[in-house]
């Protein structure tokens, strides 16, 4: 028997990087930035209003109170996207919008509000300009201006190689214009499920079959992860069956397999590696998922790295959660494929006596009071998909401890925070100021 880190670091050491690609920037979310991308030109280009009112000189209004107001002629006005032609001279002001430039001559920007001009006084269109305008407080030089490359500077690296884009670089690399981008290609992940019981959802079911659900809850990982699953379908217990599925899936960056290695009769999938491929298999010390396959086959002079996933719904689940994951995240390009481990305390008996395996219970993790619990979410047995479905976490229970009892804390390595009703959340229904209701 194996450590599941042995088991993880061996299968890291036969995944590699995938080449990159460039695609349309909204499409790389999620994916590793294979550039430098710099800005072109100073963000924002120009100095200008982060308000609407009159851009004055500061000079001008020394002294102004609400019983002291100054009063300034308007000599025009200018909305975000123009530049004002003349100059703002000593007692002018140019009635200005949010984002234009501030005019020549101008060195602060007084909002409306403290102003004779009520805030959304008339509809823009209508409104005439009035030829004077009441400032009733002093403004300070730069006041309500952004400067010319407060965000970024020309040539300025403003997001690095090997970055993952979130929503906010996507931003960040459109502000300097950029339409394409260079990222490290996803994974293309070929899912096959192996199993005479096996029949295909969608179509009908009778006696001793079930629907292959690994090939969904699998395919939904490699999404959820960042691959792009091609489901292969199902194979039957044959060496011949499964070899003929088994090639069609190698143009892919990886193969995954569920069931068929464990020690029963129609375990081929061993069978098929051991004769196409190369093949390791192990029992690692990790329940649920200790027998696990890990190999690769050789297609058009590329290594394909297959992973042999146990058949038993929760232990195939589990078993791409660790070290599925982590093979993907790697060809992506990325490094840290940490996840948030929390501690929290448990609310069951969680009992591994005699097993030195660790013990990846399926528990919810919810916060009162500012504490964080684990309860189980039900039956451990590694067949029953619907205790994995009610869990958020995995209690990481190491090998040599036998009980965790009510009230003891235990690790609980993260799956999702999905589960919002327990975790209080910002701006939810009755969590608002009277009257909000959620979008
Ligand atoms: P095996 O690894 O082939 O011995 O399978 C272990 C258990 O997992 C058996 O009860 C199988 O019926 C079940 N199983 C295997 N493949 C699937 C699948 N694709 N969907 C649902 N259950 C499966
Ligand atoms: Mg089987």
């Amino acid at each position: 028997m194996i450590s599941p880190e042995d088991a993880l670091a061996r299968i890291l050491s036969y995944v590699e990087v995938l080449p990159a690609e460039e695609k349309p920037l909204l499409e790389a979310l999620g994916q590793v930035l294979d550039e430098d991308i710099a800005a072109g030109f100073d963000l924002p280009p120009l100095d200008n209003t982060a308000m609407d009112g009159y851009a004055v000189r500061a000079a001008d209004t020394a002294g102004a109170g609400r019983d002291s107001p100054r009063e300034l002629s308007v000599i025009g006005e200018l909305a975000a996207g123009y530049q004002f032609e003349g100059e703002v001279t000593a007692g002018a002001a140019v009635r200005i919008m949010t984002g234009a430039p501030v005019p020549a001559g101008a060195d602060a920007v007084v909002p409306f509000e403290e102003t004779d001009e009520p805030f959304g006084k008339a509809p823009e269109r209508s409104r005439k300009l009035s030829a004077t305008v009441r400032v009733y407080k002093e403004a300070r030089p730069g006041a309500n201006i952004r400067r010319a490359g407060e965000d970024l500077r020309a040539g300025q690296t403003v997001v690095r190689k090997g970055t993952v884009l979130r929503p906010s670089e996507i931003g960040v690399i459109a502000s300097v214009g950029r339409a394409r981008v260079r990222v490290i290609r996803r994974p293309v992940v070929a899912v096959l499920s192996t199993g005479d019981e096996l029949v295909a959802v969608g179509g009908p079911r009778s006696g001793a079959h079930i629907y292959d659900s690994n090939a969904h809850s699998v395919g939904a990982l490699v999404k959820r992860y960042g691959g792009v699953p091609r489901l292969l379908g199902i194979a039957r217990d044959t060496v011949k069956a499964l070899t003929a599925k088994i090639q069609r899936g190698l143009d892919a960056d990886m193969l995954i397999t569920s069931a068929g290695v464990s020690r029963g009769d129609y375990d081929v999938v061993k069978d098929v590696l051991a004769r196409e491929g190369e093949i390791a298999f192990w029992t690692v010390a990790m329940k649920p998922g200790k027998p696990l396959a890990f190999g690769s086959f050789q297609k058009d002079g590329r290594r394909v790295p297959h992973i042999g996933l146990p058949g038993n719904p929760v232990s195939s689940m589990v078993a791409f959660e660790i070290f599925g994951r982590p093979a993907l995240m790697k060809m992506m390009g990325k490094t840290d494929w940490r996840r948030p481990i929390v501690r929290a305390i448990a609310e069951d008996e969680i009992a591994n006596r005699d097993d030195p395996r660790v013990f990846f219970a399926r528990c919810v993790v919810t916060e009162r009071d500012g504490r964080r619990y684990a309860s189980l979410t039900g039956s451990q047995s590694s067949g029953v998909l619907t205790s994995m479905m009610r869990a958020n976490g995995l209690t990481i229970m190491p090998a040599d401890v036998d009980v965790v009892r009510p009230g003891d804390e235990v690790d609980v390595l993260m799956l999702d925070w999905s589960r919002g009703e327990e975790w209080g959340s910002y701006l939810s229904e009755g969590d608002g100021p009277p009257g909000a209701t959620s979008p």
